[in-house]
Order: C-alpha cells, then structure tokens, then sequence
C-alpha cells in the first residue's frame, strides 16, 4: 500500500529526515518509536503534506501512486488520513458541516453517492458510539475546553467517519488517561480491516498494549534504525533507547 524509499526532507534548510525506508501493506499496523526530536512527526506530517517540509530526495508511493505529487487534499481523497489535519473541534453545528463535505468529498472521489443530512446523522450516531462520544456533544458550542481524551475521541471520530485506507496517528505528549487511552485505541482496532493501514506514531510502549503493532520502528536522527516486533517495545521500555543511540553513534 506504501512504499518509502530513501526519504530525505528538510525543514527551513535543516534537513530532518535523512533516508526513511518504509513498506506498509494493507491490514498491517506499523509503530514508529524513538526518541524526542527524531523526526518522527516530520515523518507523519511529510506524508500527509503539510507545506513547511521539503522532501529533498526519495520517493514515497501510495496505491501506485506517487503521494509526494499530490496535494494534501488530494491524499486524503486517495485515502491517507493524519489524526489533527482537520479542524480539532467537538463536533457542534459548523463542524458538522465541515466534516459532511469532508466525509461527501471522499465518497464522491470513491465514486459512493453523497450522503444526505439523515443518512449523514445517522452515520454520525454510529461512529460516535463506537468512540464513546456523548451525543449532547452534537448540540454543544465548538472549541470549548475540551480535555485530551475528547480531543483524541474527536480525531478517532473523524478517522471513522472519513474511512481512510492509511491513517497516521502521531501521539502528542498530552497525557491522555487510561480510559481515553483504551477508547481510543478501541476506536482503532475495531476500524482496523484487511484493506486498511495504521502508522502509529508514540513514544510511549502502554499504548501498543492495547494497539498491538505487527511491526515496531525505530526512529532516530531521521533515520530507521531498527525494526521488530511487539517485542522491540517491550524491549525500549526496558532498556530505553540509550543503547540503540550507542550502536547507531558508534557506527557513525
Ligand atoms: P519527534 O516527533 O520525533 O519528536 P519532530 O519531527 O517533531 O520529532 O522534530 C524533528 C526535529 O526537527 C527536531 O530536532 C526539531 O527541533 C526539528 N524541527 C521541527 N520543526 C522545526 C522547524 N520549524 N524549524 C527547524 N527545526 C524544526
Ligand atoms: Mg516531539
Ligand atoms: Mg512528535
């Protein structure tokens, strides 16, 4: 489903990503760990498009396509979802607008048959259960203070309702409690199909106990530097990446 090869970008002429290789299929869940600053959101942003990095050499493919040719916009009607790309807002009246014509943009890019309001709502119902959301949420204000599980619920809601083939999710260091943390990841694992992908992107191994990966990256200085299993987690955890840094360095 996604092929990178030798992905190189830069941000404001730093270059932060310095040869990623990458293969996701379709059904798998990939984990990319690593230290602070490793580039790991640079990775998640890079290929969702966002227009402050520079992809100075590589390739990335998607579908058959080249991603790295289409616009943000476009990627997302082909299927490529990054948690935080849309607007983070409970969704109230003007969000639900909003994230109607998202959700009939990629239907109609499918070649699936717009939905109506009532069939839109309906939808809705459905997908804000599968994330616990309260429904008085669709009544309420937007960008009200929301606490990280309802935004990270939201972002979950969203993913579900826009059905996207790749979706990339990049922790943020907000702190997001047990519950939030098993919603959240419910909300994932129930979307996860055989047609489907999820790139998770963490620096913290409790997540992967409840969305287990079927493969476990490394990322550091902008480089994959080891691949495994569940069992790499669980091995960070243990040791840190201390050691991973050492073989790395004393390589270089
Ligand atoms: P991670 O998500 O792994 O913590 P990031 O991808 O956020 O890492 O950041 C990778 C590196 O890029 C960091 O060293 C960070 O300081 C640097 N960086 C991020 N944004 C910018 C920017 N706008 N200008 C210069 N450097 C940046
Ligand atoms: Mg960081
Ligand atoms: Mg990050």
């Amino acid at each position: 489903m996604l092929t990178i090869k030798n992905l190189h970008a830069s941000i404001e002429g730093t270059p932060i990503l310095r040869g990623i290789n990458l293969e996701v299929k379709a059904g798998e869940v990939h984990a990319i760990m690593g230290p602070n600053g490793s580039g790991k959101s640079t990775l998640a942003s890079v290929l969702a498009g966002r227009e402050e990095y520079e992809v100075t050499e590589g390739e990335v493919s998607f579908k058959g396509k080249d991603l790295l040719d289409l616009s943000p916009e476009d990627r997302a009607r082909e299927g490529v979802f990054l948690a935080f790309q849309y607007p983070v807002e409970i969704p109230g009246v003007s969000s639900t607008n909003f994230l109607r014509t998202a959700v009939n943009q990629v239907r109609e890019y499918r070649g699936e048959e717009a939905l109506d309001a009532v069939k839109f709502l309906t939808l809705m119902k459905e997908k804000m259960k599968l994330v616990e959301m309260d429904q008085k949420l669709l009544s309420r204000a937007l960008n009200e203070g929301f606490s990280g599980g309802e935004k990270k619920r939201n972002e979950i809601f969203q993913m579900a309702m826009l059905a996207p083939t790749l979706s990339i999710l990049d922790e943020t260091d907000s702190g997001l409690d047990i519950d939030a943390l098993r919603i959240v990841s419910n909300g994932v694992n129930q979307l996860k199909s055989k047609d489907n992908a999820t790139i998770v992107v963490t620096h913290y191994q409790r997540l992967l106990d409840y969305i287990v990966p079927d493969f476990v990256h490394v990322l550091y200085k902008g480089q994959i530097v080891k691949s495994g299993t569940k069992e790499l987690a669980l091995e960070l955890e243990e040791k840190g990446y201390d050691w991973i840094k050492d073989e790395v360095d004393s390589k270089a």
